[in-house]
């Protein structure tokens, strides 16, 4: 499976982080390596700076490719919130050396993954994430630049889409820096999706 991220789809993470809101949408892929299913991180020892960033996730049920946004909602039928956690020290370096984000977003356990529901209208989900109980992010879909059918038939043009692939559809503002023994804390629609400690 792979695990596809879309960039900059809250406008108010495109600002913070001083980017452009994109014009179509913008992903990078993180392997299955990626994937975290306990409930402790451990801070890898090539950065000083990694960064949380809570999203929707959707899980693929089906193969695909080429799918036309109209059918988009026929591909995912349960959705999670992830950490698609970010070596933004790393990052910065590799934007400004025009070089791939892999060694910044595709590390090992760099993509928590919480508990999975049936999908339910979108817009109906809020989410948000505690960080040592305190609330640091929050968003709904309806706040997405673009939606995950868009970002369904945009992706599905160029990489076949396959039954448990996952999609991470961008973070609202709010991301920051993980510390030695934070909790992390995520709830999506009131229920607690993703409890994480930091080692
Ligand atoms: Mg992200």
């Amino acid at each position: 499976m792979k695990i596809i991220c879309i960039g900059r789809n809250y406008v108010e993470h495109a600002k913070e982080l001083n980017n452009p809101v994109p014009t179509k949408p913008m992903f990078f892929v993180k392997p299955d390596t990626a994937l975290l299913r306990t409930h402790m991180f451990y801070i890898p020892p090539f950065s000083n700076n990694i960064h949380y960033e809570l999203e929707l996730v959707v899980k693929i049920k089906k193969v695909g490719k080429s799918i036309s946004k109209r059918f988009a909602h026929k591909y995912y039928d349960e959705i999670s919130l992830g950490l698609d956690l970010t070596a933004r020290d790393l990052q910065e370096e590799c934007k400004e050396k025009g070089m791939p984000w892999e060694i910044a977003k595709g590390f090992d356990s760099s993509a928590p993954i919480g508990r999975w529901y049936q999908k339910k209208d979108l817009k109906s989900l809020d989410f948000y994430l505690l960080k040592n109980g305190e609330k640091v992010q929050e968003g709904n879909p309806s706040q997405m630049v673009f939606d995950v059918d868009s970002i369904i038939e945009y992706v599905s043009k160029f990489m076949t889409l396959k039954k448990g692939d996952l999609i991470f559809t961008g973070t609202p503002s709010g991301v920051g820096k993980m510390e030695v023994n934070d909790v992390f804390e995520a709830y999506l629609d009131g229920k607690k999706t993703i409890d994480l400690r930091v080692k």
